[in-house]
C-alpha cells in the first residue's frame, strides 16, 4: 500500500471510527423511549442518524476536534503580522518568500497537512512542463507559428524535484527564415533550426524519450503549461502544418496559470507576476523555452508544497481537435 492509500485509509478509519461512535450512542437510545425527543433538535439529530446510518456521515468528520484546533490556528495566523507569519515559518524550516497572504496560506496548509497526515495532492508520478518556442513576426498576431524549440522540464511529484529535462530545435517548413524579432525574442539562431530536425521528427523523438522513462506506462503523467496557448494553438497548429495527428497526450493538460489563480484568488497572469507574488525571481532567459519551463515547474512545486491539488485543469476543445 503506498502512503497516499494509507491516508486514505487512515482518514477512513477516522470517519467510521466517529460513525460508529454516533450509530453506538444512537443503538444505545433504542431501547429507551425517546418520544421526549419529538420537536427538539435532538430529535432531529436522531432522525438524521437514522436516515444517514449507512450512508458516510460527512458532516461528523468536520466535528472531529482536530477541525476545531484547525479553526482556532487559522483564527491565529490570520492575525499574524508579516514578521510574525515569517519568524513562524523560519521556525519550521518553510520557505519564507511571497506576499503576506502566500505566507499565510502556507503556514495554515502545514498544520493543515500535519494534523490531517496529508502528502502532496495530485494523481501522476510526474509532471512534464512543455513551454514551447515558435516562429513569430512583431505585431502579428495571425502568423502561421511553426514550433521552433520544444523543451520538457521532468517534475517528479513524488520528490517534488525537476529531475530531468529535454530540449530540442525543429526546422520551420513555411517560414525557414527566422525574423530578427523571433531571433531577439528568444534567443534562437538560424543556425540552430537550420541544424534541427523537422516537427514530425522531434515529436517521435518526444514519445522516445516518454517511453525511456516509462510515462504512460508504469509512471503516470500530466503536461503542465502556462495558460492555454501551447496546446490549442502552438501545437495543434504545428500538427496541422505536419499534417500529423495531435498526440493524445497533449489532450489534456494543467494550465499552471489558471491553477495558481485558483488558488490564490488573484487575477491570471504570466510567468514574471507569478514568481513575483510567490517571491520568487525569473531564473535564466525570458522566452527560452526550456528556461520558461523550468520557471513554470517552480511556480508548480510551491503550488504543490502550499497544498494545491495539482490536476489538468483544461482540454482541447472539440471544434479545434477536428479542423
Ligand atoms: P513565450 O512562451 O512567451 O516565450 O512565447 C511563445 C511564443 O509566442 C514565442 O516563441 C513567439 O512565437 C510568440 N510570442 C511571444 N511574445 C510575442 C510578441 N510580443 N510578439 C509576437 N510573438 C510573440
Ligand atoms: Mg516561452
Amino acid at each position: 500500500m503506498n502512503t497516499k492509500e494509507e491516508t486514505l485509509l487512515k482518514e477512513k478509519k477516522q470517519i467510521e471510527s466517529i460513525d460508529n461512535e454516533s450509530n453506538k450512542s444512537l443503538s444505545d437510545k433504542k431501547d429507551y423511549d425517546l418520544s421526549w425527543l419529538k420537536g427538539t433538535s435532538a430529535d432531529q439529530t436522531v432522525k438524521t442518524n437514522q436516515i444517514n446510518k449507512s450512508a458516510p456521515n460527512i458532516k461528523t468528520d468536520f466535528s472531529d476536534p482536530v477541525y476545531k484546533k484547525l479553526s482556532r490556528i487559522n483564527g491565529k495566523i490570520n492575525s499574524m503580522s508579516i514578521d510574525n507569519l515569517v519568524k513562524n515559518l523560519k521556525e519550521l524550516k518553510i520557505e519564507t518568500t511571497g506576499k503576506k497572504e502566500v505566507l499565510m496560506r502556507r503556514l495554515k496548509n502545514f498544520h493543515k497537512e500535519k494534523a490531517l497526515n496529508k502528502t502532496v495532492e495530485t494523481d501522476y508520478d510526474y509532471v512534464c512542463v512543455i513551454d514551447f518556442e515558435a516562429t513569430c513576426r512583431e505585431n502579428t498576431l495571425d502568423f502561421p507559428h511553426e514550433i521552433i524549440e520544444f523543451p520538457i522540464v521532468l517534475v517528479n511529484m513524488k520528490t517534488l524535484a525537476i529531475e530531468k529535462h529535454f530540449q530540442s530545435y525543429c526546422k520551420p517548413r513555411l517560414n525557414p527564415k527566422l525574423t530578427a524579432f523571433c531571433k531577439s525574442l528568444t534567443g534562437i539562431t538560424q543556425d540552430q533550426v537550420d541544424k534541427a530536425e523537422e516537427f514530425p521528427n522531434v515529436l517521435n523523438t518526444v514519445s522516445d524519450w516518454f517511453l525511456t522513462h516509462n510515462l504512460g506506462e508504469t509512471n503516470s503523467f500530466a503536461i503542465a503549461t502556462d495558460g492555454p496557448w501551447d496546446m490549442q494553438k502552438f501545437l495543434r497548429m504545428q500538427c496541422d502544418t505536419s499534417n500529423v495527428e495531435y498526440p493524445a497526450w497533449a489532450k489534456e493538460w494543467i494550465d499552471v496559470r489558471k491553477l495558481f489563480s485558483n488558488w490564490f484568488g488573484v487575477r491570471r497572469c504570466g510567468i514574471l507576476k507569478m514568481l513575483d507574488y510567490i517571491g520568487f525571481e525569473f531564473e535564466g532567459n525570458q522566452h527560452c523555452g526550456l528556461d520558461d519551463s523550468r520557471n513554470i515547474a517552480r511556480i508548480l512545486l510551491r503550488l504543490a508544497s502550499d497544498g494545491c491539488k495539482i490536476r489538468t485543469n483544461a482540454k482541447i476543445k472539440h471544434s479545434d481537435q477536428e479542423n
